[in-house]
């Protein structure tokens, strides 16, 4: 079966969109016409299998999360961030190269706090009240950061490219708790524990400028990596699966696997198997074909596909919101920059049209979809009788190292 593999994004420039209706370049005019989408009847062009032609599944990109503090791919313009030392980790890296996952994990460790700090932003709660008005399905998400199941766990949300918060072992396919592992790594590299804390305490982890980093006194070399004088990231340790470890599993092919561990319980590369992973999709890894099938029975049961905060670079997303046109669905599209092939989403569209039939905004979904709920209230949506209080609205902090944690 030929499963899509996760590819590095198009990074060529893209060309500004087009604003869909026109009056969608005011904040107010982008609350009306996406008012207009999601509550307008359902599309003549949709067949008569869809479960719930009314709703609407939203497909969502690392835009979402820019204002938690994690970083985009792409700048304001949707031209590729100036990171020149950004080089990602490929999966068949990561699982033939014990050097390649010491890097890796030491990385990773660094920037566990941050992310582990950064909250779901106005974005996300305004989608948890248009899941409460009924007006949104199902989320599918390609960002890792576990944000739309944290602020709307009653929505079911699909996480095309995996998560952060658990680890895979990659013999046994165990899944373990990302939290629990940043304590392991802090007993096994005690020198990097050391310097985390006082890299916390600098500020020198709150910035992705290299510049700033080494002012905050954070030594960093040309790539952006930190390599301690005492402790290299040669000599960064990390556990091997706790499961195989008890007992080796015996390959599909009958061969028994050997896994051995130093003194604390470090993987030791005489070892065959155990080698845990984040839970996540890397580049040049394919999704596995149950999420993928997933993805698209999300777009197929639903009557229209919004797509937030994504320049639809991945094509494991683009073909999602082909699909989407291609059954006959509305396509909205909140993106800042312009969105791979975006025309094709808009095409005979009715002139006339206010948003029920396609929109497409440019501007902060944490600033816009707020607005948006409030307008769908006063349109009489109603509001849930869950208590505001038990949404921590607002409660997001600054920090900027997702790239660190996939990098
Ligand atoms: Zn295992």
């Amino acid at each position: 079966m030929n499963k899509p593999l996760l590819r590095i994004p198009y990074t060529g420039p893209l060309p500004a969109p087009r604003i869909i209706p026109r009056n969608a370049n005011t904040a107010p005019g982008a609350v009306a016409a996406l008012s207009k989408f999601l509550t307008a009847p359902p599309a003549k062009t949709l067949n008569g299998t869809v479960l719930d032609p009314k709703s609407t599944v939203i497909l969502s990109g690392a835009g979402i999360s820019v204002a938690s503090g994690l970083a985009d791919y792409r700048g304001k313009n949707g031209t590729y961030r100036v990171n020149k030392t950004y080089r990602p980790i490929y999966y068949h890296e990561f699982l033939e190269n014990h050097e390649a996952r010491k890097r890796y994990w030491a990385r990773s460790f660094l920037g566990w706090t941050n992310l582990h700090k950064a909250r779901p932003n106005p974005a996300h709660w305004a989608i948890k009240h248009l899941g409460e008005m009924g007006l949104v399905r199902t989320v599918v998400t390609q960002n890792v950061d576990s944000f739309h199941s944290i602020a709307h766990p009653e929505i079911p949300t699909l996480e095309l490219h995996g998560y952060l918060r658990a680890l895979t072992c990659t013999t046994c396919h165990n899944d373990l708790p990302r939290e629990n592992f940043q304590e392991t790594l802090s007993r096994l590299n005690p020198a990097w524990a050391a310097f985390l804390k006082e890299a916390i305490a600098s500020g020198a982890l709150d910035t992705e400028n290299l510049d700033e980093r080494r002012a905050r006194g954070m030594k960093t070399n040309p790539d952006g990596d930190v390599d301690l004088p005492d402790a290299p990231y040669s000599t960064f340790r990390y556990p091997a699966c706790p499961t195989c470890l008890v007992k080796p599993p015996i390959t599909a092919n009958g061969i028994q696997t050997v896994i051995e561990v130093d003194q604390d319980g470090a993987w030791k590369p005489s070892s065959t198997a155990g080698v845990l992973k984040p839970a996540v999709i890397m580049f040049g890894e394919s999704i596995s074909s149950t999420v993928k099938e997933a993805a698209e029975d999300a777009i197929d049961s639903s009557g229209r596909l919004l797509v937030i905060g994504t320049s639809l670079a991945t094509y494991s997303a683009w073909r999602l919101a082909r699909r989407a046109k291609e059954r006959g669905m509305p396509i909205g599209i909140l993106n800042l920059g312009g969105v791979r092939g975006e025309e094709m989403f808009f095409e005979s569209l009715p002139s006339n049209q206010q948003g029920e039939a396609g929109v497409r905004a440019e501007m902060a979904a944490d600033k816009l979809l707020p607005d948006l709920v409030a307008q769908l209230r006063r349109l009489g949506f109603e509001r849930s009788s869950m208590p505001d209080a038990a949404a921590p609205e607002g409660g997001y902090i600054n920090s900027a190292v997702f790239k660190d944690m996939l990098s």
